[in-house]
């Protein structure tokens, strides 16, 4: 098949006759084959380390046999339902999926993307609480669609048509970029090199961003609001976290507005934030509606919804329908997926691999003034360039491309992300290793070594 479409005639239909809002990966983008685990191949042969996981989807391993064999098993017998009549698999999966969430999150909906789960769930915000208004972080980023559009606060992915009506957005309490530092405040193996003034116990930089939350509150938002969401680690801005009481803080705020609180899953859950199965556990908190999607398929299109009876109750009143979602094969799908993060001891790998290379990745920020931060907790792991530590600027992009170039050449895929693309986003499969981890820190060594000689010599 590669035979009759050449590199350069893919290259010119894709010109043609795909979407060009699109944008490859890499000055001459990849052309793969293949993959099986943590591992991608390309059609020349070449394998790389997939430290991104095709956007931190492929969860549990590219072509996991499990899932595959699952897969191929419900292919051969039953595909589609539409949900008019029963089948085992949405019952199944629904108690499974439900057996991981506390109380009282047990209503499942199935939908087929992220975008569409976080429609939903603003859309079960407004009908549950009667309000309008919702809050998001700025550098959020929680879908596409028109609806999600007005949650989504990124300027790349903004469109000059109107959407958003009763979003707004609110200050995102970034501990490393953000003005009051936080040095020892987040929850991540590796502090932030800049410094606060919190003192043992009391974190002032938390204090201050629950300031400009209550400063949104009180100027941008009527009284009572629909709901706030939030994912527990920020993805598509490149491993932001926050002071660790912010979410609980916020959370009751929102609450004593009459809003509900939604968790965006997308990214964190399904066990990569390692110590917990679920973002937000990290946070100590438990939200009223979690939204799911990416790892949740292993690169099937599924996502869902998952709230509490009282809040689907409301959306009961009408019929509302999906016709792919829950479909026997993608809940075959995600049952396996579950099956595979147990069986295979995900979590707990990602805990320990996570760690692993936090640490080792720390050592290279401390060894390199380029590298200006390095955060995360388990596998969803960001690495800030800036020009130098002092100034945090972010290093010009075509000093990030470079290095970024070479990492691939060496046979290392990494993510990017944040405002200006500065953060390198590490959200590998979940069933990477150490020796994968002295690798991919091996590589990144030498692409900053080189990067430093080309600096000097310039
Ligand atoms: N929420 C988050 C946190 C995401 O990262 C994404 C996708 N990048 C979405 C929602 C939207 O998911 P989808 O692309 O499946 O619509």
């Amino acid at each position: 098949k590669y035979k009759s479409y050449p590199y350069e005639r893919m290259q010119k239909i894709r010109e043609q006759n795909i979407s060009p809002s699109l944008r490859m990966y890499y000055k001459k983008p990849l052309l793969l084959h293949q993959g099986h685990m943590q591992w991608l191949f390309d059609y020349e042969g070449r394998r790389y380390l997939d430290l991104f996981a095709g956007i931190v989807t492929v969860s549990v391993g590219h072509c996991h046999p499990k899932v595959t064999t699952a897969t191929q098993k419900q292919l051969a017998r039953l595909w589609h339902t539409s949900n008019i009549y029963m089948h085992p698999s949405i019952q199944e999966y629904a108690e499974k999926l439900t057996s991981l969430l506390p109380d009282p999150l047990k209503v499942v909906y199935l939908t087929n993307s992220g975008s569409e789960a976080n429609d939903l769930a603003m859309f079960m915000a407004r009908l549950y609480t009667r309000n309008f208004d919702i809050i998001s972080f700025r550098g959020a980023y929680h879908g596409g669609s028109p609806y999600t559009l007005g949650l989504t606060s990124i300027g790349l992915y903004k469109h000059g048509v109107a959407n958003g009506f009763g979003c707004s957005t609110t200050m995102l309490p970034d501990v490393f970029r953000g003005p009051w530092g936080g040095s020892h405040c987040r929850d991540s193996p590796v502090q932030t090199v800049r410094k606060c003034s919190c003192s043992e116990g009391v974190c002032h930089a938390n204090d201050q961003y629950i300031e400009q939350f209550k400063d949104t509150l009180n100027t941008s938002v009527p009284k009572t609001i629909a709901g706030f969401i939030a994912e527990p680690i920020q993805g598509v801005n490149g491993a932001v976290q926050y002071p660790r009481s912010f979410l609980k803080e916020a959370y009751q705020l929102v609450r004593e507005r009459g809003g509900i609180c939604i968790s965006d899953e997308v990214q964190t859950g399904f066990g990569r934030a390692g110590s917990h199965f679920w973002g937000f556990q990290t946070h100590d908190v438990v939200p009223d509606i979690v939204t799911l999607a990416k790892g949740i398929g292993n690169g099937f299109p599924m996502a869902a919804v998952v709230t509490t009876k009282e809040i689907a109750s409301s959306l009961a009143q009408n019929l509302h329908f999906n016709t792919f979602g829950g479909s026997p094969l993608a809940c075959v799908v995600g049952a396996a997926v579950l099956d595979a993060i147990e069986e295979d001891g995900l979590q707990k790998n990602s805990e320990d691999v996570g760690t692993y290379m936090l640490l080792e990745l720390a050592k290279l920020r401390d060894k390199f003034e380029v590298v200006g931060d390095v955060r995360g907790k388990g596998l969803m792991i960001g690495v800030e360039m800036v020009t130098d530590k002092d100034s945090c600027h972010p290093l010009p992009a075509e000093e990030i491309n470079q290095i970024w170039e070479d990492c691939k050449d060496m046979g290392v895929l990494i993510g990017r992300g944040g405002l200006y693309s500065q953060t390198f986003r590490i959200k590998p499969p979940m069933c990477i290793s150490k020796k994968d981890v002295d690798f991919a820190v091996e590589v990144f060594h030498t692409a900053l070594q080189r990067h430093m000689e080309k600096a000097a010599a310039k």
